[in-house]
């Protein structure tokens, strides 16, 4: 019964004001970008965790 299974979970924490989102990570992370629920900061995947 279980619905798609979702492997790529990450757990982010806005540097701004310290809010945890635990989101589903698309594998194309190159492209990855999050706005924080209660800030609207702009996160980002964290440097240097890919080949660019
Ligand atoms: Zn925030």
């Amino acid at each position: 019964m279980a619905g798609s299974p979702i492997n790529l979970m990450s757990v982010l924490t806005c540097p701004n004001c310290g809010q945890c989102e635990t989101l589903a990570m698309p594998e194309d992370r190159h492209q990855w970008v999050h706005l924080c629920l209660s800030c609207s900061n702009v996160l980002l995947p964290r440097q240097g965790d890919c080949c660019a």
